[in-house]
């Protein structure tokens, strides 16, 4: 008989693979459960998480290798990476639109706006309370590209306010930078229920306009948070693990890989990775870290 788990050890095996998932590894396969051995360790689901243990839910942060901005955070759950869903093909991206001089970029951004209107174009908008099109600077050199609004960002119209958005701007801190300088965008601009990725139709559906926003704002880097970001950025579904750690190029656009912020808001130890990663982008934008005195 299938042996029902509890709540807790259903959303830690989640959590897990999820883990799993963000190293690389996509195959999982399930051992029959050996009957002897579940007799014996009858409490089995109802052992206590090691804390701190890869993918589980922990409160503990080691801040010694952050930043002292990427330090004031306690982790959270509201929001987590995804696994990007299997699809067939992704369409091929839209033409690079032709350059548009810096002091018509807000004019232009809000032209796509006021295409995207009251949009129906995808089943995301049943559940959507507003619109979340982005964040930040028309003339920003770099520019953030997220998976879909949450429930603070729905609620808002902004993107990245809810705790993975406070992360995201001390990340936007430690790097010397403030909020308003750089842009924030997402796949999806509706929210998806319950916070699950974006199905590839909604993403495929919704991601023009925000390969429209890239050409207009023309950003020197892009910095893809998590798995769904960089794959329909880069049209393609690879590993997170096998694309950090180096320089890709979309849309005429530098692109940097990290994790999504909810991401390390659960797993906290992966902030020196990301970390990592942003100095990428600094290197290449020519930042250094603000002096902390
Ligand atoms: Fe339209 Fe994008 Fe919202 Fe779908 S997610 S309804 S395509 S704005």
């Amino acid at each position: 008989m299938a042996r029902q788990l509890d709540s807790a050890t259903r959303v830690a095996l989640v959590e897990r693979v999820r883990f799993y998932r963000d190293l690389g590894l996509t195959e999982f396969y399930r051992r029959p459960v050996d009957a002897a051995l579940l007799a014996a360790e009858p409490e089995l689901s109802a052992q206590p998480e090691t804390p701190g243990a890869p993918g589980l839910a922990s409160e503990t942060w080691e801040p010694a290798s952050q930043p002292a901005l990427f330090a004031d955070f306690q982790p959270a759950n509201s929001h987590q990476e995804h696994p990007i869903p299997h699809s067939k093909s992704m369409p091929a991206p839209p033409e690079i639109a032709a350059a548009i001089p810096p002091a018509s970029r807000a004019a232009a951004l809000q032209l796509i706006r006021e295409d995207i209107g009251d949009c129906t174009r995808c089943p995301l908008h049943t559940g959507r309370n507003k619109l979340v099109f982005g964040d930040g600077s028309p003339v920003a050199r770099l520019m953030f590209v997220g998976e879909g609004p949450g429930a603070d960002e729905d609620a808002q119209g902004l993107p990245f306010v809810g705790r993975a958005g406070q992360l995201l701007n001390n990340m936007i801190a430690a790097m010397g930078l403030r909020r308003e300088e750089v842009y924030i965008a997402n796949v999806v601009k509706c929210r998806p229920p319950g916070n699950r990725a974006p199905a590839p139709e909604e993403a495929n559906t919704c991601s023009p306009f925000l390969f429209r926003q890239i050409d207009v704002i023309r950003p020197q880097v892009i910095v893809a948070l998590g798995a769904t970001a960089v794959t329909y950025l880069l049209g393609a579904r690879q590993p997170l693990a096998g694309l950090r750690g180096r320089v890709h190029s979309v849309r005429g656009t530098q692109l940097i890989v990290t994790y999504h912020p909810a991401y390390l808001l659960r797993d906290p130890r992966q902030k020196k990775e990301a970390w990592a990663d942003l100095q990428i982008a600094m290197r290449e934008l020519g930042l250094k870290p603000p002096n902390r005195g």
